[in-house]
């Protein structure tokens, strides 16, 4: 895979120089979001009593209020909802589904396929009876152009006025499809709202948090979600999600999380309000760290000739970096090579697996301080062509530099 001749030290230090353009322009897009961070602080006057917790129902807790509404102020909100209470990213963003949609409305998924846990929300595969289609939601999507791009003049012509939610992923997930930049996000839901007005623009926003300077409720958005296991977590956050946007749609969640009645007025933050606070304020660097990392690797395996998506040169929507190796073998070294390089767990060797859901037997390599967070470095492809790692993460960006320097002897002569 890698020729025998190759200087790998020259190779990431060359490649790191010439991308001192691209991480100015990282700084300041970090430097915009953490002043907006700051100010949310600032604003709603965060003090120690926030970080103090309360037990039983959780009534009158000060610091949920108050994060629930920096929160808000961040992503430009009329509301939202923080909590350690949503199990997941796949659980906040069912809620808000659940929430706002009921029988015989319309959900229309705008950027193809969503992410693979989100189809059984769906319904479209696993246990029908439990998923939004077996509560009595029609279910319809706008295929992927060439399997890559949003194809807006298909999503023009299934928008209805029936439309009752679009669903807008802006992420890639796990594939090669290009995630949705704030300036494509903006045309997407003026061609919905244009269509029908009424219709809840609904961004999973997992992963794109701070990637840009703007946030998609500021391009028209209704509702966002996420979970706090990716950027908005600072990659110290324990557990959680968030939901944010109209005051209206964000009570819907709060009710689907908890229940008619209780909303977001109840539930003990279990000490957490502290961490979820920190993490926040901390998450604008953490994702400009991983987005350096990140465009090093793009950059090093465009030097050697292998493909990568995105590009080193595209405008980042995500954190998300596929390298597609084309071969089983280099893929496996280069999770194996990953998790010898991680703070935890470094002694284990990753073995492509059955996941259920998936077809093809997957590989993941990851050894994080929390358990499946992916704003720790992390890697993970399913073992079928064209053999993909996708990779994501890094809490700093020595440790992803770190990191390649180990994983690229590794790929040598494959
Ligand atoms: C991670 C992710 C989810 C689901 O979050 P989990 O925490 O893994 O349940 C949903 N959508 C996208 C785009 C994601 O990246």
């Amino acid at each position: 895979m890698i020729k025998n001749s190759i200087n790998i030290k020259n190779l990431i230090n060359e490649s790191e120089n010439s991308l001192q353009q691209q991480f100015t322009e990282l700084e300041d897009i970090c430097h915009h979001n953490q002043k907006k961070v700051l100010d949310a602080f600032l604003e709603n006057k965060v003090s120690p009593e926030h970080f103090a917790t309360v037990s039983g129902y959780g009534h009158d807790d000060m610091g949920r209020d108050v994060l629930d509404k920096t929160y808000a102020d961040v992503f430009k909100a009329e509301a939202a909802i923080v909590r350690p209470h949503f199990v997941s990213g796949t659980h906040t963003l069912a809620c808000a589904l659940f929430g706002n949609l009921r029988y015989g409305e319309t959900l229309l998924s705008v950027a193809g396929r969503p992410y693979d846990t989100m189809e059984e929300v769906m319904g479209l595969r696993g246990n029908k009876r439990a998923s939004l289609i077996g509560h009595g939601v029609i279910y319809d999507e706008v295929p992927l152009k060439n399997g890559l791009y949003v194809d807006l003049e298909a999503l023009e012509q299934k928008m209805t006025t029936n439309t009752h939610m679009a669903l807008i992923q802006r992420s890639r997930g796990y594939s090669l499809r290009e995630p949705i930049t704030m300036e494509l996000m903006k045309k997407i839901i003026d061609i919905i709202k244009s269509k029908n007005p009424n219709c809840i623009c609904f961004v999973d926003n997992c992963y794109g948090e701070f990637v840009q300077k703007t946030e998609p409720l500021e391009a028209g958005a209704d509702l966002i979600g996420g979970s706090l296991l990716k950027n908005p977590g600072g990659g110290i956050v324990e557990a959680g999600g968030y939901i944010a946007g109209k005051k209206e749609y964000v009570e819907q969640s709060a009710m689907r999380l908890t229940a008619p009645g209780i909303a977001g007025d109840g539930g003990a933050m279990l000490n957490q309000s502290r961490l979820i606070f920190q993490g926040l304020f901390m998450a604008p660097s953490i994702t400009k760290d991983a987005l350096k990392g990140a465009l090093l690797t793009a950059k090093i395996f465009e030097n050697l000739e292998i493909k990568t998506s995105p590009t080193s040169t595209c405008t980042r929507a995500d954190i998300i970096q596929a390298i597609e190796f084309g071969a089983p073998e280099p893929l496996k070294s280069f999770c194996l090579a990953l998790q010898k390089a991680s703070p935890v767990d470094s002694y284990l060797t990753p073995i492509p697996d059955d996941v259920p859901g998936y077809d093809d037997k997957l590989i993941m390599a990851g050894g994080s301080f929390i358990e499946g967070s992916t704003i720790e470095l992390s890697a993970d492809g399913p073992l079928r062509a064209p053999y993909v790692a996708y990779m994501q993460g890094g809490l700093n960006y020595h440790h992803v530099k770190i990191a390649l320097e180990r994983v690229l002897p590794q790929l040598i002569a494959q």
